[in-house]
């Protein structure tokens, strides 16, 4: 099968450009609905590897620190994302703790670990083994990592609890804001680039 990967098709209406190299700060927008196709990276591989690895660090002080610290007439409790999960499935709402484990925990494990996996192999300019189904299905966990979402209950829960008890942020806290901003750096970039750079050099004419 013949694969043109110097042709970009645009998401809105379908009209298909030759891509070229943008200057820093340049977008290149369609001509015909104004939809924007691709934008120039300021990051190269390894710094795209750096974020990547930095992700999984932060990934890790998310799950194992604890999200909240509660303190109520001298007894103290925390609860870390897993214990958070885990909490849920045992509540009257245990249906939810799958999409929230899911959502929270795997998916941007899953994402991190595949983007580490194409980034580590890009950096030496090969192209990681099942690269196609990796990047396939980096495109379809993209929607469904929801860090942030994770991020704006807890801190409405902090606010809320606050009311009744002493409720303090803990190091999980800020590690699940610092790896919201990370999975977003890494996650929302032309991955297009990945292809054109780890494309199969052709065989030599003799
Ligand atoms: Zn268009």
């Amino acid at each position: 099968m013949r694969t043109f990967s110097d042709l970009i098709v645009c998401e809105h209406c379908d009209s298909v450009y030759r891509r070229r190299t943008l200057l820093p700060g340049e977008v290149a927008r369609c001509g015909r609905c104004a939809a924007i196709l691709y934008r120039a990276q300021r990051l190269d591989i390894a710094g795209w590897l750096a974020l990547t690895l930095a992700a999984a660090i932060v990934f890790v002080i998310a799950n194992v620190c604890p999200v909240i610290h509660i303190s109520l007439q001298g007894l103290h409790n925390d609860a870390t994302l897993w214990e958070s999960a885990t909490a849920l499935a045992r509540g009257p709402i245990a249906l939810i703790a799958v999409p929230f484990a899911l959502s929270i925990i795997v998916f941007p494990l899953v994402q991190i670990s595949l983007f580490a996996w194409v980034l580590l192999h890009a950096s030496v300019g090969r192209r990681a083994p099942g690269f196609a189904p990796v990047m396939r299905l980096l495109a379809a966990l993209r929607p469904w990592s929801m860090v942030e979402v994770c991020l704006l209950g807890i801190l409405v829960a902090v606010v809320k609890l606050s009311n009744f008890l002493q409720v303090t942020p803990g190091a999980g806290l800020w590690a699940t804001a610092g790896l919201m901003m990370l999975i977003m750096l890494i996650a929302n970039r032309d991955t297009q680039r990945l292809w054109e750079l780890t494309e199969p050099k052709p065989p030599a004419s003799v």
